[in-house]
């Protein structure tokens, strides 16, 4: 491919890496002033933030440059716009959804605030960790829209990483504070599927 064509897919690639930042930052901006009552797994899930941020200087890479040229993959430009759009799409719908439902309960890092509630609202009716299901999501959409395995693939990677490092601890926080609600909220959820039938 020329990098003419390239560019409608750099673009796309784009659009949606500056859509999550908006949505990040607008939310961040909404849980500055809270207080943390527990904190957990805390140099753990600082070391993946990094290593996310090295990711997505990855993806910029591939948007403004053409040094990740050699890692190309040979998916058609159909494939690329049907399966890499669809799945970035469904992850930013599924990640404002999250990111909505969760309001001022949600933290970067496995944190409980002062007042926190447990959320049963929106996607977390269904699966307890759609923020981590929505990453993946984005991961797999990345890889096929920017047809790159150095850009989308080692972010994808690194996202099912970072969920398998992060869920047990951050279930055992959840099941320490909330106790039986958890257990009850367990029983009709999927972890990383949705379960609709209670
Ligand atoms: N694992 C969830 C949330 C990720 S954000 C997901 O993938 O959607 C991480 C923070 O969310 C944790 O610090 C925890 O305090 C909080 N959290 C996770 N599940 C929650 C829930 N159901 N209700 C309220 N807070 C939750």
């Amino acid at each position: 491919m020329t990098s003419n064509d390239e560019l409608p897919f750099r673009i796309a690639v784009g659009i949606f890496f500056f859509l999550t930042m908006l949505i990040r930052i607008y939310y961040q901006s909404k849980v500055q002033h809270e207080t943390i009552a527990v904190s957990t797994h805390e140099q753990r899930s600082k070391l993946f933030f990094q290593i996310f941020a090295l990711t997505y200087l990855l993806l910029l890479l591939y948007v403004f440059t053409s040094w990740l040229d050699n890692a190309s993959l040979p998916f058609s430009a159909a494939v690329r716009w049907i399966v890499g759009g669809g799945f970035l799409l469904a992850y930013t719908l599924l990640f404002t959804a999250t990111h909505a439902a969760l309001g001022r309960n949600w933290s970067g890092l496995l944190e409980i605030h002062t007042d926190h509630i447990l959320v049963v609202r929106g996607p977390y009716q269904f699966i307890r960790h759609p923020m981590y299901a929505a990453f993946i999501l984005s991961g797999i959409g990345y890889l096929f829209l920017s047809a790159n395995w150095i850009a989308g693939g080692i972010y994808l990677i690194i996202a099912i990483t970072m969920y398998a490092d992060r869920v047990s601890p951050e279930e055992k926080m959840m099941m320490e504070h909330f106790g039986e609600q958890y257990t009850q909220y367990r029983k009709t959820t999927g972890r990383l599927f949705p379960r609709f039938r209670k």
